[in-house]
């Protein structure tokens, strides 16, 4: 059984000292029917290490190197310095407006599993695809090329997040039906690549303008195991609506 894993992504929002406020908002309010964690920006991720209880502290990207001239990048020795084990790759913002690719994608991946860190990573498709029917081809492509020479461990211990771009922010969620044909595709792309055992072991979230009022619809599709979530995961009751909507 793949246990829930619901994450908020914070994106470019929250001081040190609003990531506190929201820690201490949501203590003692989780439950163990799902895992949870929320995407910090970098400078509050050290704070919030220390303020979370009950979920885990992800970082919204990472370098591949270790060390080096990379100016305004953070690498994965700095991550593990302070606590941080997973991290969100390939969100289509970072795809979108730092020309994020697939091919860095796979490499900081694989350099996340070398150093025991779980990375979330991204697929989905623009608007202009999914009017023009390409959804499949794309989110096919993206997941092959993203996992491309992974383990059969390190997929088991995988989360993928398909947001459909034309759903992020804009309020427009995608019907049930639309994630969930989606999701079954991302997680065959798997079997096609690492076989049905490692496909049946790896999380797939669904992610665009899941809310509290919409989650539970979500959760119930087979293969949807939780939710990537941006607005509604930054106020405490909105995402703790969300939490109560996944307790069984
Ligand atoms: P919204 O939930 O605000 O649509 O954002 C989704 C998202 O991009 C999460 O990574």
């Amino acid at each position: 059984m793949r246990k829930p894993i619901i994450v908020g992504n914070w994106k470019m929002n929250k001081t040190i000292a609003e990531a506190t406020a929201f820690f201490a908002g949501v203590e003692g309010e989780l439950h163990e029917d799902a895992e949870f964690g929320v995407g910090a920006p970098f400078t509050a991720l050290k704070d919030a290490v220390g303020a979370a209880k009950g979920l885990f502290v992800a970082a919204q990207n990472v370098h591949f190197e270790d060390s080096g001239a990379y100016t305004g990048e953070v690498s994965l020795p700095m991550l593990l310095e302070i606590g941080v084990k997973w991290v969100i790759l390939g969100h289509s913002e970072r795809r979108q407006y730092f020309n994020e690719s697939d091919e860095a994608i796979n490499k900081k991946a694989k350099k996340c599993f070398a150093s025991g860190v779980t990375p979330i990573i991204c697929c989905g498709e623009t608007l202009e695809q999914f009017e023009a029917g390409l959804t499949e081809s794309v989110v096919r492509r993206q997941v092959a090329a993203c996992l491309d020479g992974f383990s059969v461990d390190d997929v088991k211990k995988l989360v993928i997040a398909y947001e459909p771009i034309w759903a992020i922010g804009t309020g427009k969620n995608a019907t049930k039906e639309i994630a969930q044909t989606t999701c079954a595709i991302v997680r065959d792309e798997v079997a096609v690549h690492f076989g049905k055992e490692a496909a049946e072991a790896c999380r797939v979230q669904y992610g665009g303008s899941v809310k509290p009022d919409n989650i539970a619809e979500y959760m119930a599709e087979p293969d949807i195991d939780g939710a990537l979530i941006g607005g509604a995961s930054l106020k405490v009751d909105s995402f703790l609506a969300i939490v109560n909507a996944v307790k069984k």
